[in-house]
């Protein structure tokens, strides 16, 4: 860990996030009207107060390859906003970049008003911007109540540390309890607490969707980036992430979502931010992002 970085002054931003719904925070789907005359991305639209994430020309080349090539945009706090584009077009590598997968090899991250560029993943998910991964092998050969109450510690270097220092083992206990209950809430709230002594390797495609959502959950965001949550995921299921991921952005947690299917997301979406070639192409509401010429130029030819 660092010791140069401030303290925790914006931890406010997590916690009880889920219980305190922002009586503001009703989603306008015309409030950008006005801003209807060009696709190209204009980040000065937003107010940096009300920005959970900016992401300020980010570049990472492999081996010849501009991966993400100059990528600049914002998330507004509470909302839920769609990143899409072609196959290939940087939203992976740009998940990865902001969440210290990899460094970037230029540009910055700041979450909340913090610098956190080059932050590690761990470091990064301490201050509250998490994103999914797939179940790992090892957590295969867990059950999903073993995957959820490690979830918080896999993330977190401090918490794990906590755990094996002499001394603090009565409050470790009484932290024990509390994460026990709060992991019954997270498998009731996706309703896999049926399957709490099943292990992860055995989880159907969609079942394991649910898993990784819960897992992050656990992990107490107050910003959630998600790649393609609902690949493999049946109509139903679907539905039901659907439903969870609005009850939470109206409880104030931040969405970033990468998703194939351009209906789910103008559907779904306040804010649509679309890559293509490792830049952003056009960003704006979704029924300006819908008839953008040169969204659909990008497009054509895709299978989407
Ligand atoms: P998307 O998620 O939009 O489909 P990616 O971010 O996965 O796009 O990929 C963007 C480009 O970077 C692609 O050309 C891909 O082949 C390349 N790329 C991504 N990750 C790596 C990597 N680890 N090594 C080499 N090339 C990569
Ligand atoms: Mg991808």
């Amino acid at each position: 860990m660092s010791d140069d970085r401030p303290t925790a002054e914006t931890a406010d931003a997590t916690g009880a996030t889920v219980a305190e719904p922002d009586a503001s925070a009703e989603p306008d789907p015309d409030h950008d009207d006005g801003a209807t005359t060009t696709g190209t991305a204009d980040r000065d639209e937003l107010d940096p107060a009300d920005a959970s994430l900016v992401v300020e020309d980010l570049a990472k080349r492999f081996g010849g390859i501009d991966a993400v090539d100059g990528v600049s945009f914002s998330v507004e706090r509470g909302t839920l906003t769609g990143l899409i584009g072609p196959n290939g077009a940087g939203k992976s590598t740009t998940f990865d970049l902001i969440t210290g997968v990899h460094d970037p090899d230029g540009g910055r991250v700041t979450f909340e008003g913090r610098d956190v560029t080059g932050y590690r993943t761990a470091e990064i998910a301490d201050e509250g911007l998490v994103r999914t991964f797939q179940i790992a092998r090892e957590l295969e050969e867990m059950t999903v109540l073993e995957n959820l109450m490690l979830a918080p510690r896999g993330q977190s270097g401090e918490k794990l540390l906590n755990a094996v220092t002499p001394g603090l083992r009565g409050r470790v206990r009484e932290e024990e309890r509390e994460l026990r209950e709060r992991v019954w809430e997270t498998l009731e709230l996706f309703e896999i607490d049926h399957l709490a002594e099943e292990y992860a390797g055995n989880l159907s495609g969609g079942q394991r969707k649910l898993l990784e959502l819960a897992r992050a959950l656990m992990v107490d965001p107050s910003m959630l980036l998600l790649d393609e949550p609902f690949a493999g995921v049946n109509p139903t299921l679907e539905e039901k992430l659907l439903d969870r991921i609005h009850e939470l952005r109206e409880g104030g947690l931040t969405f970033l979502l990468v998703e194939h299917d351009m209906n789910l997301i103008m559907e779904h979406c306040e804010r649509v931010i679309v890559m293509h070639q490792g830049q952003v192409l056009a960003e704006g509401p979704p029924a300006e992002i819908r008839s953008n010429e040169r969204v659909i130029d990008a497009y054509l030819g895709e299978d989407v």
